[in-house]
């Protein structure tokens, strides 16, 4: 039997990090569960997964030196790394015409260095143990607000939209060393950083803007997740695969 591969996912302490954690343990592989501050939850999710040879390791993704720390040791712990999955997010409120000055540039601090920054910092640290193998996937979580707009969380919408550029830009960088990098963008799914969103009549308004009528599960977030890594999904790599019940559709 395959001892699977060796996965490291950022932000599985809880919500959609957690249930990809699940989908791949599930899926017989190994692994590192990442969280930024939630040091228990993450231990509990990684106790929680099916097979063995799961680690938990914690790093504040805007700390680029924890962050390398962070990415050997999962690759030490799950001997390699062979899929990165880019999901710890932040999703801070600052409407340009209610925030000042200092406030403003306060939260796009705050959100693209872990958004985006702390994201391709994880790559880099994540490509390293990669290259040497010539294979490799990596999956970073975007979001539908890419591409509809964040007007009270604009720094958030121009983070998930970098994160797809820089992904479709590394999928050239790195298809010659074997490396698959895609991308999936869910619209609102029932975790914490919906939990506000998704609450009330606001929550009615925005389940029924889905003809399904609800919104995502972190599960069907997952169950993407996990395609988009697998060897099957090599000549996917550089697309965006939407997870938003058709509430939104571009081209
Ligand atoms: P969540 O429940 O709020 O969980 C966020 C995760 O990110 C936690 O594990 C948290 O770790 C980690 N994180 C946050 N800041 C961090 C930092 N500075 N350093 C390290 N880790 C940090 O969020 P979620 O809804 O599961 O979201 C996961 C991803 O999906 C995010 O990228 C989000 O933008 C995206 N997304 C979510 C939705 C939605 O409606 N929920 C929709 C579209 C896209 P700790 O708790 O350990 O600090």
């Amino acid at each position: 039997m395959s001892d699977g591969r060796a996965v490291l996912v950022t932000g599985a302490s809880r919500g959609i990090g957690a249930a990809v954690a699940h989908a791949f343990a599930s899926a017989g592989d190994r692994v590192a569960v990442h969280y930024g501050r939630s040091a228990d939850r993450a231990e509990e999710v990684a106790a929680s997964l099916p097979g063995e040879g799961h680690v938990v390791v914690g790093a504040d993704l805007a700390d680029a030196e924890a962050v390398r720390r962070m990415v050997d040791a999962a690759a030490d712990g799950l001997g390699g790394l062979d899929v990165l999955v880019n999901n710890a997010g932040v999703f801070e409120a600052h409407p340009i015409t209610e925030t000042t000055y200092e406030e403003w540039q306060r939260a796009w601090q705050d959100t693209l260095s872990v958004n985006l920054v702390g994201a391709a910092n994880v790559t880099w640290c994540a490509v390293q143990h990669m290259l040497p193998r010539g294979t490799g996937r990596i999956v970073n979580v975007s979001s539908r607000g890419a591409f509809r707009g964040e007007p009270t969380h604009p720094a958030y919408g121009a983070s998930k939209a970098a994160i797809i550029a820089f992904g479709q830009s590394l999928a050239r960088a790195l298809g010659p060393h074997g490396i698959a990098v895609t991308a999936v963008a869910p619209g609102f799914t029932e975790t914490d950083m919906a939990a506000e969103a998704l609450a009330g009549a606001e929550g009615d308004r925005r389940r029924a803007e889905s003809p399904l009528g609800r919104v995502a599960t972190p599960e069907e977030v997952a169950a993407a997740v996990l395609f988009l890594a697998s060897e099957d999904a090599a000549m996917a790599s550089g697309s965006v695969l939407d997870i938003n019940g058709a509430s939104y559709l571009r081209m």
